[in-house]
């Protein structure tokens, strides 16, 4: 249909933190979406990836969960059937019919097996199934106690969801055991940052790379994973910006990048102490700033002078000499900027790779200027939302900890309940919890841990072994495959809510088509529960449980629906009338009670499980650009799935030669946890010694292979190293 006979709906891009902003075009009559495309936002200025672009017909797909189902056979073992998943299947892709039009993946290779899965369901009514929802959790919190209870909400759902999740695990069953993927993603980030400039949230915009000298990009492969920010970091290169990309990896940004450091993997803080101690032996520090604006500087310089270039090069495999021209060029620079992924935060010392970060920011004074500053590039399109909205054990909304009385006291008045004055416990936390008969029951909203979480045998120990799961999902993921109960819940465009993006963007998602069957929003759903476990909730719409937050979370101060308008708003936003919000932030103080930013110094220590003989190569997880997480939705999306549809291992070709593998060949790779098959991606990208699994797929489970070793602070765990063995099939 031409474009006048079409409605446009102005939306937000469901998967990455850069949150573009885009308008889907849709055919009324059909009631469907014809094609998306970019807005005008300030931020992603009507850029679109090809996630974005094309990634939303899993939305129409037959398999969405349409009616509440409850488990009919409690004999029957619980979780995945398929041997896939049990790290014994084939890892080839069964074939399916993915022409347009046709039933496409009602038995497709690479998904969980609906003919198989639902026989051990029953559908049920709403009333039904929710009141056995909130029957057995409460049966299970009273024999239990608060402890027994915990709940992972998700960064898929709006800020709205995410506050009414965690104000239902908290007010409901008294508990603050609720959390969700930030801890898979950028919590080491945040303890860095939270102690060391006293907010979790980015200091300043991808965008505003443009007004940086130098930018480094460290541990992040933008190109697949921040595609529109890293359209930004590539045309501000063009622009004269000296970037510094730091990856064990070489990708799309090294290519375009001043300087490449390829780096051993684990080996950031060696390689930061050394550029630290570089910059000060050459007199590169900013004295004032340290001054005024920083307290412990002595004793980070005295930990950093034992990591000379030399030493650097040691541990880190980079030459002394490229060690001493980043430590010049981002010296010498009048305004630098770091933008980081998970390659810093996903390890056992992301806490410490992160406190060097803002060390050597804050030592040359390269914080609260355009074009200077700190940025955890957030990976799902609301992480930072659902933080920021509580969706964390040791926080109330906006970051007030649980433990300080006088946070508490504000949201005991606010919900007229008292409340757990104790932290709860993190996602990595309760899965070790429920195989100690901690957590009994629980409530997984929009999760997928059994393919997310490290070391996979484990979670599906901890899964089976729950007394009780409520599982509410847009589809049947292998989560659900251990529910009691499954709820339907509605996808992104059959609602409205905000989001709020990596840059702090909170904009508007707006309802595109009704929802299948009889699915429900996420915040009816958790409101029925609530209702039924005694708490009188009463909001008749998403922007009414916002009108609640905004007064509970300082950030949010001057922000609603009502004025998000077309291009959402930057928090902080010193008036309504404000244009865009704040972009640069700490241009006086930080956030710290006393106004300063904390150098924390940091030694470097290897990752926990080194390769050896048995076990020769590094394994790294990660994304690729066409696929999203366990890959639940983009799986389904047809152009996506088109592109992408195999697992692959990604080897060094000198790794494979040497095991007699081919591009293509079908391999196997093992870990002291598991072991799975997949096809041989030759790569140069890799460094020998070295390979890459994504974890998107099912059938080549990556994290079967992971080690559930956990960052201390963060309590992140290791995804980006273990020892793996990888064999010809
Ligand atoms: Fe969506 Fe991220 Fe791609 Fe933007 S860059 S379209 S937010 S996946």
């Amino acid at each position: 249909r031409p474009r006048e006979q079409l409605e446009a709906v102005e939306s937000v891009c469901p998967y990455c933190g850069v949150g573009c902003a885009l308008t889907y075009w849709v055919d009324r009559e059909r009631g469907a979406i014809s094609f998306a495309e970019g807005r005008p936002q300030p931020g992603s200025q009507s850029r679109l990836c090809v996630k974005g672009r094309y990634g939303w017909d899993y939305s129409a797909s037959p398999q969405r969960l349409t009616k509440p189902l409850i488990r009919v056979d409690s004999s029957y073992p619980k979780g995945p059937l398929s041997a896939d998943v049990r790290g014994e299947g084939t890892g080839k892709r069964a074939t399916k019919d993915t022409r347009p039009g046709k039933d496409r993946g009602r038995k497709p290779g690479g998904l969980v097996d609906y003919d198989e899965v639902m026989p051990h369901f029953r559908e049920a009514t709403w009333d039904e199934a929710l009141d056995l929802v909130a029957r057995r959790l409460k049966e299970i919190h009273a024999a239990g106690g608060p402890g027994a209870i915990a709940g992972f909400g998700s960064a898929k759902c709006s800020n709205e969801e995410a506050y009414l999740f965690q104000k239902l695990i908290r007010a409901g069953f008294g508990t603050n055991n609720v959390d969700h993927c930030t801890r898979l993603c950028h919590a080491s980030s945040v303890a860095a940052l939270f102690e060391g400039v006293g907010s979790g949230a980015v200091s300043t915009t991808y965008g505003d790379v443009a007004n940086a000298d130098v930018a480094i990009i460290t541990g992040s492969n933008p190109t697949a994973n921040h595609p529109v920010a890293s359209s930004f970091f590539k045309q501000a290169r063009r622009r004269g910006t000296t970037i510094i990309y730091v990856d064990p990896r070489a990708s799309t940004v090294s290519e375009h990048a001043d300087i490449f450091v390829q780096l051993k993997p684990g080996t950031d803080v060696a390689f930061y102490n050394s550029v630290m101690c570089e910059i000060i032996r050459l007199g590169l520090t900013d004295p004032q700033f340290i001054a005024e604006r920083t307290s412990n500087y002595d004793a980070l310089a005295a930990t950093v002078a034992d990591y000379p270039p030399e030493r650097g090069e040691q541990i880190t495999g980079v030459p002394a000499d490229t060690i001493r021209a980043v430590a010049r060029a981002w010296g010498e620079a009048g305004s630098a900027v770091i933008y980081w992924g998970m390659g810093i935060s996903q390890h056992t010392t992301g806490t410490d790779n992160a406190r060097c970060l803002i060390a050597l920011c804050s030592i040359t004074g390269q914080v609260g200027r355009p074009g200077t500053g700190l940025h955890p590039l957030r990976g799902q399109n609301n992480v930072q939302g659902a933080s920021d909205a509580g969706l964390i054990p040791m926080f109330y909304p906006d970051y007030q900890g649980v433990t300080k009385e006088s946070a508490r006291e504000v949201f005991e008045r606010a919900w007229g309940t008292s409340l757990d004055p104790n932290r709860g416990l993190t996602v990595t936390e309760i899965i070790h919890s429920i195989l100690e008969g901690g957590v009994r029951g629980m409530y997984m909203l929009g999760e997928n841990p059994f393919l997310s979480d490290p070391n996979t045998n484990k979670v599906r120990k901890a899964l089976s072994a729950l007394e009780f799961l409520v599982v509410q999902d847009i589809f049947l993921t292998e989560t659900a495959e251990f529910a009691d109960v499954i709820l339907p819940a509605t996808s992104y465009l059959e609602k409205d809510g905000t989001y709020t993006n990596t840059d702090r963007r909170v904009q508007l998602g707006r309802k595109v088509l009704d929802p299948p069957g009889e699915a429900k929003a996420d915040w009816w759903i958790v409101q029925e529960i609530a209702r039924r476990v005694g708490l009188d909730w009463n909001y008749g719409s998403p922007s009414a449980v916002f009108d609640e937050m905004v007064p509970l979370m300082p950030s949010y101060t001057n922000l609603s629906h009502a004025n998000l308008g077309s291009s959402g708003k930057l928090y902080p936003n010193p008036d309504p009338e404000h244009l865009d919000g704040t972009v640069v932030m700490f241009d006086e103080r930080f956030n710290t009670d006393d106004g300063l930013a904390h150098l924390v110094p940091a030694q470097w220590l290897p990752p926990k499980e080194l390769p050896d003989s048995e076990y020769p190569l590094v394994l790294n997880t990660g994304r690729l650009l066409e696929h999203w997480h366990t890959g639940s939705m983009t799986r389904r999306s047809f152009a996506l799935d088109a592109i992408a549809p195999v697992a692959e291992i990604y080897m060094h070709p000198k790794d494979a030669a040497d095991r007699g593998l081919v591009h293509g060949a079908m391999a196997r790779a093992r870990s002291r946890r598991g072991e799975i098959q997949l096809q041989v991606r030759i790569s140069h990208r890799e460094q020998q010694g070295n390979v890459f699994i994504p974890f998107h797929f099912r059938e080549a489970a990556a994290n079967l292979l992971t080690i559930d070793e956990v960052d201390p602070f963060g309590k992140i765990p290791e995804f980006k190293f273990c020892a793996v063995q990888v064999e010809a099939v």
